[in-house]
């Protein structure tokens, strides 16, 4: 870890968290990111917040939420503070969104195809540059299309280079005007963005480790630019590698062997499926039952210092 993130987390006590989207049970991958979170926060005296990211109502279930808490504590993947559930956040998200606007630029878009990204994690790859089309529109302008159809909300950003030191992947940075672009805060049919209301809440909770897979790297100088423009300070993050079916495709509901309900049959307990996530990520070098508590004992932040370069597909053996 960087001097830097050191000394940053010296004068606040650590806070990692859950953040799950219940949009189905979870799988390995949902799981390996917990238990990271779980170690990297208890490993240094820390606690865990939880929250439900149930931004998207369509897809969110409440049977899920149930399912997730259930299965967290089952596996030992204990919280300490929440949960926050998004879908109970927006008076907190619209006075983050007006007070962006006190400093920034937000301006409204009419541009369709991106609306339909904005309320989920976009995934590594996927992230389009916003051409700026709707960037200088005359007020003449607005007015006629804002007859057609609602607009979603966007924040232009500046030539800004905003660089982190991540836990795992090391140095990390991006050009917001050439590598990220103007993005979405607010969709056009009112759903706050997945970026507005990840950052928002992280401040809420007091999260100062950030623990979640590297397709979410980035996002991070997003985040990183929301939290300035918010006088938020940033947690420390540390991005995980993707357990991956196959080279380069991710673990999806579609991948049974990696459900955690067949897991839980395969492995007869919860302590043999956190046993197996660790032999395949490395946490342990035998395939047997263990805890997050005892994977804790030889738990070694320092082995991912300086970061690993490309760490970042772990190829799934169920
Ligand atoms: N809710 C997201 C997920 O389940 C995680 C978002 C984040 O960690 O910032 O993939």
């Amino acid at each position: 870890m960087s001097e830097a993130a050191i000394s940053q987390e010296k004068c606040r006590p650590v806070v990692g968290r859950f953040a799950p989207s219940p949009t189905g049970r979870m799988h390995a991958g949902n799981v390996y990111a917990a238990l990271m979170a779980w170690l990297i926060a208890k490993s240094q005296g820390g606690r865990i917040a939880l929250r439900i990211e149930d931004l998207d109502a369509q897809r969110s279930k409440s049977e899920y939420v149930s399912a997730i808490m259930r299965d967290f504590e089952a596996l030992g993947l204990t919280w300490d503070t929440g949960p926050l559930y998004q879908s109970e956040r927006g008076e907190a998200y619209r006075a983050a969104l007006d007070e962006l606007k006190q400093t920034c630029r937000v301006y409204p878009c009419f541009c369709s195809r991106a609306d339909l990204h904005a309320a989920s994690a976009p995934h590594r790859g996927e992230k389009l540059v916003y051409a700026g089309t709707c960037r200088n529109l005359s007020e003449g302008e607005v007015a006629a299309k804002r007859l057609q159809k609602a607009p979603a909300e966007r924040i232009e950003v500046p030539a800004m280079h905003i660089d982190l030191i991540d836990v795992i992947q090391g140095p990390y940075g991006q050009n917001l005007a050439t590598e990220c672009g103007d993005f979405l805060v607010r969709r056009a049919d009112g759903a706050f963005a997945y970026q507005l209301a990840v950052v928002v809440d992280d401040a809420e909770q007091g999260v100062t480790s950030v623990v979640r897979g590297v397709d979410l790297l980035c996002s991070t100088p997003q985040q990183m630019f929301l939290q300035r423009c918010l006088g938020m300070s940033s947690p420390v993050y540390a991005h995980i590698p993707l357990l991956v079916a196959e080279e380069g495709r991710r673990l999806s509901k579609r991948d049974r062997d990696a459900a955690l309900p067949e897991l839980l049959e395969r492995y007869r307990t919860p302590q043999g499926v956190v046993g197996h996530i660790a032999y395949v990520v490395g946490l342990q070098s035998v395939d047997e039952p263990a805890t997050p508590e005892e994977l804790l004992e030889t738990f070694d932040l320092n082995r991912f210092k300086g970061g690993i370069s490309d760490f970042i597909q772990i190829a799934w053996r169920a």
